[in-house]
């Protein structure tokens, strides 16, 4: 094993878990796990989790399962269950036939329950929430122990079993580990293992159960039946890893996993917490949990992200022990990159200008050709028709500019990407004074040259008004308009944060014939306007409706940028 190279980049827990091959601890074995809870969609800091865990088990050819972490009912149910499924899948991973659901183990977490209670480490305490608050003490007190901590076996048998059959009201009892209340770490102060819900169907056991295991006691013993060896998971369970190893220490499991913690990603100008992105999708602050704009991996799917990008950019960011906010940028050049390389090149005129080109005659058109890549031939060329209307930018005309402007001015000339330079001749105005249409004239015998002797300022895209299809185009920007939206003045909220221009929809939009064909998936680069995609939800019925995946900034687009 220990001769394979892995393929992603190395980090701290490659390095333990090379450590613990060349030891010959698991016999060898690597087994991973991602556990997400069923109680919404997995976002981007999912993803970091998903590439790890599974990461890790390819590149040590050993197994990660996919298990729900199911204990709370109450908040969970079946849509999370598929969605969570399908985007792991989306992102490029396989649980083959490991899939788990951490009540599968009701019945032998209630067993190990029942061992605790015998060996005298754990008890029914009658407490209310209120008052074991009072007794756990704080970090600075030790907590007080509880006046049940001393019930016999018997007893605590009898009340356990008790609390299974359904005879005590939700918080009336619980089962708590019966550790060190006096323990500097608070969760190992007689941490609650069992607590009593009734009336909530649960998605997976129905109406068998009315107490639910408590995570704490549920992660360990479930990793250790599927026979895990490195349990990861993210820092906040730092403090918890001495339960973790205490519950697997006095149960008789026979195999005792290793917890590492590693940091989370935080991302600029989003929010990862999942009560949060719950409230955006429930209270209509998004269109849903696969809004484009939101972090999620079904919001970045319709948006337009490829899997390939999404598994770069947790490469990208590493796993470390420290805290972290990462820039939007890291995750945008992920995707541009990927769509620079693979993306074919279209032309769509989002905010449409008319030009008549006084000397083509009206009865004739043309098809000229273009590649479909500027550098990767593979992609070959397409056909675009050209004819006497066509739309081009608005901002690609202006009256009057000074010289760094390198588009189309009165009297001057421009070059039409893939096609003729045109000269425009004069401009028509409405009574308002908008300008509604440029007479122009083109050249014959400037398609694919430049004209000799004369200079020609830029390059400007079109569509041929007569072939051009129409549809509508949506510009994303930024959800949040603070690069961390949960820092807030006293009494706000992060919602105040949310960015009002997240969302900026163009109608009339004309894009060049080939893009009448286009499917849910395809990806394109409109030249100078990002690259875009159809968007699943309002693509339909032949509608055209794009995303823009992400912004362009290649060196073409800088050049205009500055002219502009
Ligand atoms: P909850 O508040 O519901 O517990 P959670 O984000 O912890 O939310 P889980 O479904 O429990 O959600 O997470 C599944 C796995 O993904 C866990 O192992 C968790 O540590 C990991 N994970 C969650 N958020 C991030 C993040 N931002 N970065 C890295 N890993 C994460
Ligand atoms: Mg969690």
């Amino acid at each position: 094993m220990s001769e394979q190279k892995p393929s992603s980049p190395t980090h701290f827990i490659r390095q333990i878990i090379d450590q613990d091959l060349q030891s010959g601890k698991n016999e060898g074995r690597v087994h991973t796990r991602f556990p997400p809870e069923p109680n919404g969609y997995l976002h981007i800091g999912h993803a970091k989790s998903i590439v790890l865990n599974f990461g890790v088990a390819e590149d040590y050819r050993g197994k990660c399962n996919l298990r729900f972490d199911d204990t709370n009912p109450h908040k969970e149910n079946v849509e999370f269950v598929e969605n969570i499924q399908k985007d792991v899948h989306w992102l490029g991973f396989d649980w083959e036939d490991r899939l788990f659901y951490a009540s599968n183990y009701f019945q032998q977490l209630y067993d190990f329950a029942v061992e605790l209670i015998t060996a005298g480490k754990a008890y029914v305490c009658d407490m209310g929430a209120e008052q074991m608050r009072e007794y756990r003490g704080t970090l600075k007190e030790p907590g007080r122990e509880s006046p049940y901590r001393s019930r016999s076996v018997e007893e605590n048998l009898d009340l356990f079993a008790r609390m299974k059959a359904g005879d005590f009201a939700d918080g009336e009892r619980v089962l708590r580990a019966r550790i060190d209340m006096a323990s500097p770490n608070m969760n190992m102060r007689d941490p609650t293992l069992y607590r009593i819900r009734h009336g909530v169907i649960h998605h997976q056991t129905g109406e068998a159960w009315c107490i639910y295991p408590m995570y704490d006691y549920t992660h360990p013993i479930s990793d250790a039946l599927e026979g895990i060896t490195h349990s990861l998971c993210t820092l906040e369970f730092e403090d918890h890893r001495p339960l973790y190893d205490w519950v697997l220490d006095n149960i008789s499991v026979p195999c005792h996993p290793q917890q590492i913690e590693f940091s989370r990603l935080n991302l600029e100008y989003t929010v990862m917490s999942k009560r949060k992105l719950t409230q955006l999708a429930d209270e209509g602050f998004v269109e849903g949990w696969d809004d484009p704009r939101m972090p999620t991996i079904a919001g970045l799917r319709r948006r337009g992200f490829t899997p390939a990008s999404i598994r770069d950019f947790c490469h990208r960011i590493g796993i470390t022990k420290s805290d972290n906010l990462v820039e939007m940028g890291v995750l945008e050049n992920c995707i541009r990159e990927d769509l620079d390389a693979h993306a074919p090149r279209r032309m769509a005129v989002l905010h449409p200008l008319k030009v008549v080109i006084e000397n083509y005659p009206e009865a004739d058109e043309e098809t000229l050709s273009a590649s479909n890549h500027p550098k990767d031939e593979s992609m070959g060329q397409r056909e675009i028709p050209f004819s006497r209307e066509i739309y081009i930018d608005q901002a690609d005309f202006r009256e009057q500019a000074n010289k760094k402007y390198k588009r189309l001015v009165t009297g001057g000339e421009v070059r039409l990407r893939n096609a003729y330079v045109i000269k425009c001749e004069e401009v028509l105005k409405n009574n308002q004074g908008d300008i509604v249409e440029l007479r122009c004239t083109y050249d014959p015998d400037t398609l694919g040259k430049n004209p000799e002797g004369r200079k020609v300022r830029g390059v400007i895209h079109w569509v041929s008004a007569r072939h051009g299809v129409k549809g509508e185009v949506r510009l994303y920007d930024r959800l949040f308009s603070q690069p961390n939206p949960d820092k807030v003045p006293e009494g706000g909220h992060f919602t105040d944060n949310l960015n009002p221009d997240s969302l900026r929809t163009l109608t009339g939009c004309y894009f060049e014939s080939n893009l009448s064909g286009a499917a849910v998936g395809d990806r394109y680069q409109f030249e100078r306007e990002g690259y875009f995609t159809l968007d699943s939800r309002e693509a339909v019925d032949g509608r055209l409706v794009f995303n823009r995946i992400v912004t362009l900034r290649d060196s073409w687009a800088k050049i205009e940028n500055k002219g502009g």
